[in-house]
């Protein structure tokens, strides 16, 4: 079994999945909100989500 964290912006009142752009190869991706720019690391507003969706794929 694995998690997969998905990541939610609820800046426009309406969670949207917030997409992890790559920075480069050495960083890790964190996703941003499109809207806004949060992201999980700088949420000034707190409007930033997560849910952890269990995969059963073993
Ligand atoms: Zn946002």
């Amino acid at each position: 079994m694995s998690i997969v964290r998905k990541w939610y912006c609820n800046c426009t009142g309406t969670p949207v999945e917030m997409v992890a752009t790559e920075l480069s190869e050495d960083e890790p991706l964190e996703p941003a909100c499109q809207i806004c720019g949060a992201t999980p690391s700088s949420d000034p507003k707190k409007t930033v989500l997560y849910e952890d969706i269990e995969q059963w794929d073993d």
